[in-house]
């Protein structure tokens, strides 16, 4: 069976040796000696803005938006994971969906102006697949409207942009280390600001609203990651060169063997450094597509619908009408992409679907 991924496993030794300091520290959790480590670590790793560990991924996005969220609207993207529009429901804000550019796949930014109203406070778009929103554009946006801008950068551990982090645009970017993400601590996730207000206010919010043991700034959650957590990322760090490169070889295996009709692949956007976390094909035609899913499954080949359904239409929203991604969402696969997938099996994956179209 070739699932759409599979977790990576570092050396078990190299754990063990790490979990060795735990047991003699005593210290499991509350910011232990291996989480602020691996917290500067990371840092120094991305050469990005100074972050706070979290649990996972969605705890983050929901801070984010308890701090700029104000319960008003926040426009955002319709093609996401379902956490993105979850933790905005989840924080008392009202969604309102902008569609996505059928090329990048992330929010278009020339419709999000007139998505704004007098109770739009934030925009929330995603990097989708590592692949980064109009940074710019959406900036100037929100400067002019005075809203405050939060990322969604699940997907892009080790994404540049022009030369640096990816984590340095919005006011807030959150960040996912799920055992499915490229970079993962089991769960956990991140939120990096360069502000160290926000960061602070960030910090205190998930850990109950501490400032002190017995003071408090406001309400908080339980935001905080495990040593046994961090002690998984400490080791995962230690071997991203490998995994990247490892992601690299099989996206140019399947760029040079598929033959490109009757799809279009995932065109990363200039002057970005890519970690190769997904490769999504859609397709124009949905019967097409079906018959290479069936082709597919029948080899025992299981790619994900990534990201299906399109947001907007979720039961529990007012969704705004979003053709482009209601479109690519009924008909888009991301292939398998882990470290371990043979040159065979991609090329067997590319087979398949060029016979099937
Ligand atoms: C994985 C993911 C999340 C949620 O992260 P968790 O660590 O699973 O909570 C949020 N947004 C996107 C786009 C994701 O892919």
């Amino acid at each position: 069976m070739i699932p759409v991924t599979k977790t990576y496993f570092p050396s078990l030794d190299k754990y063990q040796n790490v979990l060795k300091r735990i047991w003699d520290s005593g210290w499991l959790t509350n910011r232990g000696e291996i989480a602020k480590k691996l917290e500067l670590d990371i840092q120094q790793y991305l050469k990005s803005p100074s972050l706070v560990l979290m649990n996972n991924g969605t705890i983050p996005l929901q801070i984010a938006l308890k701090i700029f969220g104000k319960q008003g609207e926040i426009i955002t993207t319709p093609f996401s994971y379902v956490a993105t529009t979850s933790a905005i429901v989840w924080e008392g804000c009202t969604p309102v969906f902008v569609d996505i550019d059928a090329t990048s796949l992330t929010i278009d930014p020339g419709l999000i102006e007139a998505a704004i109203t007098p109770n739009t406070t934030c925009i929330l778009a995603t990097h989708v697949f590592g692949n980064i929103c109009h940074v710019e554009q959406i900036k100037e946006i929100a400067a002019r409207h005075n809203l405050h801008v939060i990322y969604d950068a699940a997907h892009c551990f080790g994404v540049e942009y022009q030369g640096k982090s990816i984590f340095e645009w919005g006011d807030i970017s959150t960040c996912s280390f799920h055992a499915t993400k490229i970079f993962h601590t089991g769960e956990g996730g991140a939120l990096f600001s360069k502000d160290d207000h926000i960061r602070l206010r960030a910090f205190r919010m998930h850990n109950f609203g501490h400032v002190t043991p017995e003071s408090f700034d406001g309400a908080g959650i339980n935001g905080k990651i495990s040593e046994l957590h961090a002690a998984m990322g400490e080791v995962m760090l230690g071997e991203m060169e490998t995994i990247i490169e490892a992601r690299q070889k099989i996206v140019e295996q399947y760029k040079s063997q598929l033959s490109f009709s009757g799809f279009q692949a995932i065109s990363i956007r200039q002057e970005i450094k890519w970690n190769a976390a997904y490769f999504p094909i859609w397709f124009e035609d949905e019967s097409v597509f079906q018959n290479v899913l069936n082709q597919l499954n029948q080899n025992d080949i299981y790619p994900r619908r990534y990201f299906n359904p399109s947001l907007n239409l979720l039961p529990y929203v007012e969704g705004q009408y979003c053709p482009v991604s209601e479109r690519i969402s009924k008909s888009i696969i991301c292939l398998p992409l882990y470290v371990g997938l043979t040159e065979k099996e991609v090329e067997l994956i590319c087979s398949i679907i060029n016979q099937a179209i």
